[in-house]
């Protein structure tokens, strides 16, 4: 049998794999593009699909990252929640979403912004006094990778000193730092300083104006075990979501939790 006789069927063989290789492939974005289409969480989705995630989840870190003491999201395996609120306190929308969290007897944490907390020091306190838990925003809502060593510990430290004198010795554990922009060398300022820099899993949509309902759709599009919440009290409209995100959150069985409640409870790995 000569070599042109054989390549024939194998020729045939190869076009027919091909072609079925190409409808598997057509099947299967197919088939993802429907699962996202009905999929109640395409943020998640989305997060998943990043190079950077599977960058950290090569490492290990997509939770927690001991070395530069980073947490990106709670323990996978418990129902909780941390509801995270930036930039206060600004009183008309501050004092609303406390006692939004009052009346349904749910916890947040407060990344502050120090000289908002020394204009506005009453708000701090309520914040403690009423167990939430009130974090560092840095003094004056600074991107901390564009700073100096000095410049950055300045103006963590200046925060430092702001909500400690308005409350009479309150030590903030944790760091939320502006935009989430961080990198290793700013982190590790941050550590020594004491904090653990806190990030976020679940964005809301509200860095500008939003409807509630359209807050509250975000928000649940990302929750899941663990997730860290983000939402600001720039808006009316977060200020109105914030009852009805709290309802729907504890309906779909999470628990509320703090940011250190939740750092306390990771995963032993
Ligand atoms: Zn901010």
């Amino acid at each position: 049998m000569s070599l042109l006789t054989l390549s024939r069927p194998l020729q045939k063989n190869n076009h027919r794999s091909v072609r079925l290789l190409a409808l598997l492939l057509a099947m299967l974005v197919a088939g993802f593009g429907v699962f996202y289409a009905v999929s109640p969480h395409k943020s998640l989705i989305r997060r998943r699909m990043m190079p950077g995630y599977w960058i950290l989840a090569l490492q290990g870190k997509t939770l927690y990252d001991p070395d530069l003491k980073i947490l990106r999201r709670g323990n996978p395996d418990l129902p909780e929640v941390a509801i995270t609120i930036d930039d206060g306190p600004r009183p008309e929308n501050s004092i609303p979403m406390l006692d939004a969290l009052k009346a349904a007897n749910a916890r947040a944490t407060f990344y502050v912004v120090g000289k908002s907390a020394k204009a506005h020091p009453e708000l701090i306190r309520r914040m403690i006094a009423e167990g939430h838990e009130v974090g560092s925003h840095t003094n004056e809502h600074l991107r901390l990778p564009t700073l100096t060593d000095a410049q950055a510990r300045n103006t963590l430290k200046n925060a430092e000193f702001n909500v400690r004198r308005a409350t009479g010795g309150y030590r903030m554990k944790t760091l939320r730092p502006p935009g989430g922009e961080i990198d290793a060398r700013t982190a590790k300022i941050a550590k020594e300083l004491g904090y653990t820099t806190v990030l976020w899993s679940a964005t809301s949509g509200d860095y500008e104006s939003q409807s509630p309902d359209y807050i509250v759709q975000e928000v649940m599009d990302g929750a899941e075990n663990g997730a860290i919440i983000i939402l600001h009290d720039a808006h009316q409209g977060t200020v109105q979501a914030l009852p009805m995100l709290i309802r729907r959150l504890r309906e779909a069985g999470f628990k509320l939790v703090t940011v250190s409640e939740m750092l306390e409870r990771l995963p032993s790995s």
